[in-house]
């Protein structure tokens, strides 16, 4: 017994336990890389292999003694097999079975007929030596993936070592057995100095070996992946500067990341972009728009006015969608609108107000006096309508000419613009006739009104064809009672105005 703890065996399996060790720490830190986990669990096997084949020594229990070399056996052909997959060659799945099946035939045989163990030895040692052959070759003779070469041959020639040693153990096996000397315990034994001596511990700089590779591959993988990530931010950098709205990227609010073209929609410099808070380019009432639009992050578009450096403001377009998944960055999107938005308000303005004079035309009215109708009724305020009807229009055209006639109409209806109260609507609702519609007036109060609008209308100095001329107009005038409707008003009104004609004109004509 004392043999054998002074023997190299026992060093031997304390070698490889520290091997398996290591081998565990590998694959724990290169996952998910697939080579280490052949290393690891070849390396336990081993292990198990190892302390079997101690227990055996101590027992002599063949079954132990079986299991133990298929075990070992089996740990060097995964040691194997894990070179071919991190070569990236096709992986000789066979050697692991066959030299298995061998070991354990020969090894059964051996029990069963009571055999020669150096015999025996023989073909284990050959089988063990003949493993690591074809990956040997591989390793020193692969020309590409020079940045793992180093190691690689390394690897190789530790294995070379291994492979050597194993094939002198078995030719002194087979010396042992083809003199006939007798049987001797492992321990003490010439051939087992040789795997336990040498053998393991050029396995154990072999596996140095594979370790240095893994971290070369790690190293030169980092290198690419850092390559990699710097190409992408440049091409997204790019995409940003290409588009041609201005592009905000968001955390928590801030802008953590913008294009040129937003610099240059609010007026400021990236540096003074850069982390600002987002909000603050919006004005107040807008900012509930704008937190809606990060929540929502639907790429919904929305009207929304930005204010720029110098105070201006710009009518814009955002849209917000999520950077990456649930990142928690956002992508917000700025177009200048402002084009757009004067030609919509143009457009509003054309189809709203009459071209001639620019006041508003019957259309926009007639929804203006329904709604002024219906507060009427609902709160129980006075309100009066007027008609005006320019008097002797015809011969104005007549004697000063259509343009003048046209520009009496135009300084007509910003006299009577600039004198309505900003509650009263005036309108253009035919060639010269109009409506002064007063919220809030009894009949009392718009009598006034008209009258100094007459006063002020008579006191017009207008240049036609022949010099200076004057126009007067008369009004119907109707107050709104219980029960009246647009219509009915206005009929009251209109029928007032033919009063004010009839009675002579330049003048105002109530109806009750
Ligand atoms: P009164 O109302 O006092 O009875 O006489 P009037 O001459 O004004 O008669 P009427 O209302 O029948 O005629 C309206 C005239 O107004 C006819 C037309 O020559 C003129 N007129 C209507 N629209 C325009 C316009 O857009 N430009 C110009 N220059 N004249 C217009
Ligand atoms: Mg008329
Ligand atoms: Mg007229």
């Amino acid at each position: 017994m004392e043999a054998f703890y002074f023997s190299p065996m026992l060093l031997g399996i304390n070698l490889i336990f520290a091997l398996a060790i290591a081998a565990t720490a590998l694959w724990r830190m290169s996952r998910p890389m697939p080579a280490p986990v052949f290393w690891m669990v070849g390396a336990w096997s081993l292990v198990f292999g190892v302390v079997l084949f101690g227990v055996f020594v101590l027992t002599r229990n063949p079954i132990v003694n079986i299991v133990s070399n298929m075990l070992q056996l089996c740990g060097e052909a995964l040691f194997i097999l894990g070179i071919f997959r991190f070569i990236g060659r096709p992986i000789p799945y066979w050697i692991l079975p066959v030299s298995v099946a061998i070991v354990g035939g020969v090894n059964v045989h051996y029990w069963v007929t009571s055999g020669n163990s150096d015999l025996l030895m023989t073909v284990y040692s050959l089988v063990a030596a003949l493993l690591p052959v074809q990956a040997v070759i591989l390793l020193l003779r692969l020309r590409d993936d020079p940045s793992t070469r180093p190691a690689r041959v390394l690897v190789g020639f530790c294995l070379a070592i291994y492979s050597a040693v194993t094939f002198a153990r078995a030719w002194f096996s087979w010396s042992a057995y083809a003199s006939g000397q007798p049987y001797v315990q492992p321990y003490e034994s010439f051939s087992y100095l040789l795997p336990y001596n040498f053998a393991l511990p050029a396995l154990v700089m072999g596996f140095i070996g594979m370790t240095l590779m893994t971290m070369q591959r790690i190293l030169a993988e980092s290198h690419i992946n850092a390559e990699r990530a710097k190409e992408n931010t440049l091409r997204f950098e790019r995409l940003l500067n290409v588009s041609s709205a201005g592009v905000a990227v968001l955390r928590d609010g801030r802008i953590c990341d913008s294009n040129l073209q937003l610099e240059s929609l609010l007026g400021q410099s990236r540096t003074q972009i850069l982390d600002s808070e987002f909000a603050l380019y919006f004005k107040k009432r807008e900012r509930d728009l704008l937190a809606k639009s990060i929540r929502d992050a639907d790429g919904a578009l929305v009207d929304i006015d930005v204010r720029r450096n110098d105070g201006s403001i710009l009518n814009t377009e955002l849209r917000v969608l999520p950077l990456l998944g649930d990142s928690g960055d956002y992508i917000a999107e700025i177009r200048d609108v402002s084009h757009r938005r004067t030609l919509e308000d143009e457009l509003k303005r054309l189809a709203t107000t009459d071209p001639l004079t620019g006041v508003l035309n019957r259309r926009s009215f007639d929804g203006l006096f329904s709604r002024a109708l219906q507060r009427a009724v609902r709160h129980k305020v006075p309100m009066c309508l007027a008609m005006l009807d320019l008097d002797h229009f015809k011969s104005v055209n007549d004697l000063h000419g259509h343009q003048a006639g046209d520009a009496a109409l135009r300084l007509f209806s910003q006299y009577c613009e600039r004198e309505a109260r900003g509650t009263d609507e005036f309108a253009r609702i035919g060639g010269e006739e109009f409506v002064l519609l007063m919220t809030d007036t009894n009949i009392e109060g718009a009598m006034t009104i008209l009258q100094r609008l007459l006063r002020g209308v008579s006191n017009l100095r207008l240049e036609g064809s022949k010099g200076y001329f004057t126009i007067e107009l008369s009004a119907g005038l109707a107050e709104f009672v219980e029960g009246d409707t647009a219509d009915s008003l206005m009929e009251r009104a209109d029928r007032a105005l033919y009063n004010a004609k009839a009675e002579g004109r330049n003048r105002i004509s109530t109806s009750f």
